[in-house]
């Protein structure tokens, strides 16, 4: 006898194949019936015997397509009716219901197959995509997820195309982007000046260019990318000296595995990562020999390597031999990535010496993702394309909160029921882009996710931007949250850790509970509240943010507090390259410390890593951030030296203790008096400042009986770090937990603010 049951599935089930899929396994299992999205995801309405219908729900559960996740099914019997075959119904939207929008996927196998043979009808054509594959996230303009809520509703499918949209059985059945050279969108070569080109064909036009050492920007699956050959060490170099990107990195993206095995060093981990469907910007060790130019990433031991991810990226490689293009963001230094192709003319004039652009627009701007491994594991380092806007699943249920996040690599987080989005990377708040690019995606989130939650989460600096935006929404509860508060319970979050942990929490600064700038911090944290169990000293940052820029200042800091003035003029090493810092300078900064003008105080750790590398002789200045932190542990990687330089503990009565740096600055001095090399400095930096912090951690433990330390904040990407801290840890008995799926950094950061506002709205 015959069932009918209805099955509603949620989850990724929109734009990935589902619908056919679940057409299939119907057929397979001879059920009659349908299939519907709805704005909750799917529901199925399965009919034939009972046999049938549970190894259709067992295969259904065991075997989703690749693209799919599934979160929930819910399965009801119901009356059988005369019904006959399978059919996929057109979509229907319930309101006060919502389903995901899926993250954009690297071109399939399949696809590049058909990219490259001569004899099929998209032989070379640029936006080739199916089911499994193609632009999701960044061309939707609202859900449900379907042909008309996207950019491509300005194309109409051409016969041969709608057969294949329509055909349950073929691979483009309901694939929303398809498309084909007769009725799909079209690539143009425009010149320097925004003007058409009368290329016969752009894309070997931009490989002539290219490879003659042109710029070219070429508009992408979530915005622009500068591209240039990478091996064109002069090439190379203009594009830094026409972007003003004087040091910072760049990635380079490559044809193929073997490609990236030939200049980086690719383990198991990493290897997942540089094939796997979300292609984000795998850093990874430097091989010795490796044929990229020092320019690409000067003095740096890794390299950001990733693979084509679009068919005109394979189309650039197949067809010009490139062994590696340098793939950078195309924006100005910190502004948000250029999605329009005015846009792109008009801002990326003087930088590109030509554009390959489209007519699919992008609707959403969507950098590329950066990832690493680290300690073993991959480590999300920015999350965007590929990622987002995937959620972070929650260990319980948490009422409707946004959460702006921080001011600089900013995302925002969406929290609701069991799941937790964050955005995209918008990056640093500095300027009207990227605040227009932050209200864009609150807007969005909002929108696709269908809940304004009338909770606000912001960081307690009350200059931020976000924090300033978030105080100017009218009629909602605004939440501010400590700083490394926020980057403790994000890390207890993605590790579904409830109750109180023990959290270490290192970065650049944020703001304090008591209006200074903390940084190396060592709490006791739970969901709604945290104490302060220890942190670093405080020392002045004379200037402010121009310590930042300048790490001797910080060096002149940490000597202030236990030499003379003549002392400290000695004590500052010589610089290579011309990095010199004059007396006079020395005097001048000096005075500003001991006077306390303009020299805010911090428990910053990472302005302590860049006291260290400018009193290490590596670095007075800097030119993007981090960048002598990393020369620090990039010189510590080449010792293995075991000694640990020491610090003093000091606990004022009744208050945090006092990590105390002083006797580290004072053995600094003695191993640069002794001819130490900056590299065993630098190890036993990072050996000393590992195992005061675990010995911390210790004394923590007899105070409260926590055995469970989380890592988080931006100094964690350090991997030198990471993995002795969690050594040491471990060595100890603790359980150590830290940040994988979401950066450790203030990209992270709307996470927690969102679970801490949360913990308060429930407490309330
Ligand atoms: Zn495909
Ligand atoms: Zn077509
Ligand atoms: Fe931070």
């Amino acid at each position: 006898m015959d069932v009918r049951r209805e099955i509603a599935v949620a989850g990724i089930v929109q734009g990935v194949g589902f619908r056919p899929h679940v057409f299939r396994l119907a057929q397979a299992c001879r059920l009659a019936g349908s299939i519907t999205n709805t704005s909750a995801g799917v529901r199925i309405e399965v009919q034939g015997p009972a046999g049938a219908l549970d190894d259709f729900l067992a295969r259904l559960q065991s075997e989703p397509p690749p693209l799919a996740r599934i979160a929930r099914v819910v399965v009801r019997d119901i009356a059988c009716v005369p019904d006959e075959g399978f059919r996929i119904l057109t979509s229907r939207v319930e309101p006060a219901a919502r389903t995901f929008v899926p993250p954009d996927v690297a071109v399939c196998d399949d696809c590049l197959r058909e990219l490259l043979d001569p004899v099929d009808r998209r032989y070379r054509y640029p936006f080739i995509n199916c089911t499994n594959c193609g632009p999701r996230f960044t061309i939707v303009r609202d859900i449900p997820y379907d042909r008309p809520q996207t950019s491509m509703a300005a194309f109409r499918m051409c016969p041969a195309c709608q057969a294949e949209y329509d055909d349950p059985g073929h691979r483009r059945f309901h694939a929303q982007p398809n498309a084909c050279p007769v009725c799909g969108p079209q690539v143009t070569l425009l010149d320097r000046d925004g003007r058409r080109l009368d290329a016969e064909d752009p894309v070997r036009e931009t490989i002539r260019r290219l490879q003659g050492g042109d710029i070219v920007a070429v508009r992408g699956l979530g915005g622009f990318h500068l591209a240039v050959d990478a091996m064109q060490a002069d090439a190379v170099r203009r594009l830094r000296d026409r972007k003003h990107r004087v040091e910072k990195p760049f990635a380079v993206m490559v044809p193929s595995l073997t490609a990236a095995e030939r200049i980086v060093d690719v383990d198991a981990p990493a290897r997942a990562l540089l094939v796997g469907w979300e292609r984000p910007i795998v850093v990874l060790p430097r091989r010795d020999g490796g044929a990229v130019p020092e320019v690409v990433a000067p003095g740096n031991r890794f390299l950001g390597v990733f693979l084509p991810y679009t068919p005109l990226h394979h189309l650039l490689f197949a067809e010009g031999g490139f062994d590696a293009l340098v793939m950078t963001s195309g924006n100005l230094s910190e502004e948000p990535i250029v999605i329009g192709n005015d846009e792109a003319v008009e801002r990326l004039a003087g930088i590109a010496d030509a554009f390959l652009v489209h007519d699919r627009e992008i609707l959403r701007r969507c950098d590329d993702s950066v990832v690493t491994v680290a300690a073993g594991e991959p480590r999300v380092i920015r999350r965007a394309r590929g990622f987002v806007p995937v959620p972070v699943l929650l260990r319980e249920p948490v009422p409707p909160v946004l959460a702006a996040g921080g001011e600089l690599k900013n995302t925002i987080c969406l929290a609701d029921g069991d799941r937790a989005f964050l955005s995209q990377h918008v990056g640093d708040m500095e300027n009207l882009e990227s605040h227009r690019f932050f209200d864009e995606v609150v807007e969005l989130f909002q929108r696709i996710l269908q809940v304004r939650p009338d909770t606000i989460a912001c960081d307690l600096h009350p200059d931020y931007f976000p924090t300033r935006w978030a105080q100017a929404q009218p009629g909602v509860r605004v939440i501010g949250v400590q700083h490394h508060h926020a980057h403790a319970v994000a890390c207890m979050a993605e590790n579904h850790l409830d109750g109180t942990t023990i959290a270490i929490v290192l970065d650049g600064t944020g703001y304090g509970t008591d209006g200074r700038f903390w940084g190396g911090e060592v709490l006791v944290a739970a969901g709604a509240s945290f104490e302060r169990a220890a942190h670093l000293a405080y020392v002045p940052m004379p200037g402010g943010e121009a310590a930042v820029r300048e790490p001797w200042r910080m060096a002149l800091s940490y000597l202030a507090r236990q030499a003379g003035v003549d002392e400290c003029v000695r004590s500052l090493p010589s610089y290579p390259s011309g990095d010199g810092v004059e007396p006079a300078q020395i005097r001048f900064v000096r005075q500003m410390i001991d006077r306390g003008v303009n020299a805010p105080l911090t428990s910053s750790c990472g302005r302590l890593f860049d006291a260290v590398a400018a009193l290490a002789g590596l670095r007075a200045r800097v030119t993007h951030e981090a960048q002598a932190a990393i020369a620090l542990e990039m010189a510590a990687m080449a010792s293995h030296d075991a000694a640990a330089y020491p610090f003093d503990l000091e606990r004022p009565r009744g208050g945090a203790w006092v990590i105390e740096p002083r006797p580290l600055i004072q053995a600094i001095l003695d191993d640069r008096a002794r001819g130490v090399d900056a590299a065993d400095i630098a190890r036993r930096f990072h050996n000393g400042i590992a195992a005061v912090l675990a010995r911390v951690a210790g004394l923590v433990r007899q105070d409260t009986a926590l055995n469970r330390v989380c890592l988080s904040g931006g100094c964690f990407q350090n991997r030198t770090l990471l993995a002795s801290l969690q050594a040491a840890l471990r060595a100890d008995g603790f359980e150590v937990f830290t940040h994988r799926e979401i950066p450790c950094g203030d990209g992270g950061l709307s996470l927690g603010q969102a679970i801490v506002a949360a913990h308060l709205v429930r407490s309330s």
